[in-house]
């Protein structure tokens, strides 16, 4: 390798450390990027791999939100820990494929045991369970809404939801993941079957609401199907009652998925993990790696309480595909994807060298550094508006009034000094926000001292 790869690559390998020392967000014109990519890359005349891989690298920096940065305070996208950078070379450089278990025994049992133990603390049991890596939650939730309609309609895999004269209803709260919308469309149930139920003024879904909806959806000729809990909304990082909505779709028979694509790695910390409790009764959980889990994107996982719908849902033969020995499964019958990258090293290698004790610190952390936030924005005279035990805070000053412009304008504000990123979420009765998570365990007291600066500035 010449020196420049070599030192391009010790670069990266540091960017982790090394971007706190930078803007969080380089946002460009798109004519600029382009102009960039026209001059330099017509694909006739070939460029050194340094000589691009080193501009490619020059373009990240500048014209990325940094996502790795301790004062991203946005969206649920991590920093990465060493290991994931180090996990995802190997997985470039060996290109595992993991359709079958004959070609990639190593990475599917390394998937396999990591994915035993994190099922375990959701308090599942992968004996009698399934689960899988995802391209992400978006993926796992699709999947969980095969798997529900799979083991609700054993035909619906080969007569399709119209010869049944099924209309299946899929309920989420208000606060819920708009993928349910996207899956529901694919799925064939329709956009129109997701009922949005109302919640309480924290965000979490209202069960006397569901509960009424069920009701009246039943004599209107629709057949309740499957709730969706979700675990952390991506709004406002509400929780909906899980043990509740347990005993509802129990008493209904309806399929519990429990959406925890962020909220998910509370159940590694005995501390949080009661903020979770209600998790176990599930039916399926989505739970997202390369959220709070500090992992590159994408690494969603997927967890079913029985195995058997997940593999009536993804069945299929093929003369060209080789045997596996008796006793392993092929990931390609078992999951949505085929060909398929070795997603899950990246989280083996995480759990491999932290260990549950400091992961379950590292976790701690970021929420601790969620309720400083939370603490020292009240004591400065800020409102908080949103009601989560978890490190994603929303609040507003109380001079403006209920005015959405003044936290649009904070906001873009303050992401365009570039010493900190938020944003300013939109609320159903058209309200904004501001909205600021601790999505990077390198986030400090003094980064969250930088924010309250920042924001300070906008009252
Ligand atoms: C992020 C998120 C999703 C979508 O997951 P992707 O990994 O982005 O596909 C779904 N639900 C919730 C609650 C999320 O936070």
């Amino acid at each position: 390798m010449s020196d420049d790869l070599d030192a391009l690559i010790r670069s990266l390998f540091a960017l982790p450390e090394s971007i706190a020392g930078e803007p969080v967000t380089g946002l460009p014109a798109p004519a600029e990027v382009r102009e960039q990519l026209r001059s330099r890359y017509d694909f006739a005349r070939p460029v050194p791999l340094e000589q691009a891989a080193m501009d490619v690298a020059g373009m990240l920096r500048r014209w990325s939100t940094h996502v790795t940065h301790p004062r991203y305070f946005g969206n649920f996208n991590p920093s990465v820990a060493v290991s994931g950078i180090v996990a995802e070379t190997m997985v470039a450089a060996f290109n595992p494929q993991l359709a079958v278990w004959s070609h990639a025994p190593a990475a599917v049992e390394i998937e396999e045991h990591a994915l035993a133990f994190l099922m375990r603390k959701l308090g599942l049991d992968p004996g009698a369970g399934a689960a899988h890596f995802a391209s992400g939650g978006s993926e796992a939730n699709h999947t969980a809404v095969l798997a529900a309609l799979t083991e609700r309609y054993p035909e619906y895999g080969t007569r399709g939801l119209a010869a049944l004269g099924a209309r299946p209803r899929l309920y989420a709260s208000a606060e819920a993941h708009e993928s349910f919308e996207k899956i529901a469309h694919a799925t064939g149930i329709g956009r129109e079957a997701v009922r949005r139920v109302a919640t309480d003024a924290g965000g979490r879904l209202s069960v006397p609401a569901l509960a009424e909806a069920v009701a009246a959806d039943r004599a209107a000729g629709w057949e309740p199907c499957i709730v969706v809990a979700t675990a952390g909304s991506t709004a406002v990082g509400a929780v909906d009652p899980l043990p509740a909505l347990a005993d509802l779709c129990a008493r209904e028979r309806l399929w519990l998925h429990a959406d925890a694509a962020w909220g998910g790695s509370c159940v590694m910390s005995p501390r949080l993990r009661p903020i979770l409790a209600g998790i176990e009764r599930a039916d399926s959980v989505t739970w997202d790696a390369h959220k709070w889990l500090s992992v590159p994107m994408g690494a969603g996982m997927f967890f079913a309480a029985r195995r058997r719908p997940v593999a009536e849902a993804f069945r299929t033969r093929t003369g060209y595909m080789p045997e596996s020995p008796e006793g392993t499964v092929d990931p390609y019958v078992a999951s949505l994807q085929w060909s398929r990258r070795f997603i899950g090293l990246k989280v083996f290698l995480l759990l491999a060298e932290e260990g549950e004790e400091a992961l379950a610190r590292r976790i701690e952390h970021q929420a601790a550094m969620g309720d400083l936030l939370r603490t020292r924005l009240a004591e400065r005279g800020w409102r908080i508006e949103n009601d989560t035990p978890l490190p994603l805070v929303c609040f507003t000053w109380p001079g403006w009034k209920g005015s959405a412009g003044r936290a649009l304008a904070a906001a873009a504000n303050v992401v365009g000094r570039g010493r900190a990123w938020i944003s300013a979420v939109l609320r159903p009765d058209g309200a904004r926000w501001l909205r600021a998570c601790i999505t990077s365990f390198r986030t400090t007291p003094e980064d969250v001292a930088i924010l309250l600066d920042e924001v300070d500035r906008e009252r």
